[in-house]
């Protein structure tokens, strides 16, 4: 790994898009910089400029016309960069799914790496997905199936017990 991904992984940038919705979600994004979650302890800090973000985080239903700005948005990110959607008006459209003006999802517009389920999701959920999308910077896969990734950790029946036993 270079030195580089390296640094990146360790101290990831986020912007965040909120597309319109509730805000609810949003003001739980606000929450993760408070002493309270401190999401800088974690060296991820927050930037008001896509081109300088590492990590995109979405919130809110995304419409025909904010889909537009998202992509923009995105694009504008420099490589390696993973995306958060974040709540379930950002993962399907929520409770508006069946708007005319929606896309189901952002990822209908832009590929998400990470998905954080929740109307509105805890805040620990979405540090929780921010670190696994700072993986995915370091070159890590993410686990999309979060119990997939449970499974793959886990030791093998009897593997790990029976070593200990030998
Ligand atoms: S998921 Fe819930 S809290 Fe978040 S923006 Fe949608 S309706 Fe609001």
């Amino acid at each position: 790994m270079s030195i580089v991904r390296w640094a990146r992984g360790k101290s990831p940038w986020y912007f965040h898009y909120e597309t319109g919705s509730c805000n609810g979600c949003a003001i739980e994004v606000f929450a993760l910089q408070t002493p309270l979650y401190d999401l800088e302890r974690f060296g991820i800090m927050n930037t008001g400029n896509p081109k300088h973000a590492d990590l995109l985080l979405v919130t809110g239903c995304v419409g025909y016309r904010s889909g537009r700005v998202l992509r923009n948005l995105y694009h504008q990110m420099p490589g390696p960069k993973a995306v958060v959607a974040i709540g379930v008006c950002a993962l399907t459209g929520g409770i508006f799914h069946d708007c005319y003006n929606l896309a189901p999802g952002a990822d209908k517009v832009i590929p998400v790496d990470v998905y954080v389920p929740g109307c509105a999701p805890w805040p620990e959920a979405m540090i929780d997905g921010i670190l696994l999308a700072a993986e995915k910077l370091r070159g890590a896969p993410v686990a999309r199936d979060r119990r997939r990734l449970v499974e793959e950790e886990e030791p093998p029946a009897g593997g790990a017990g029976e070593e200990g036993k030998a």
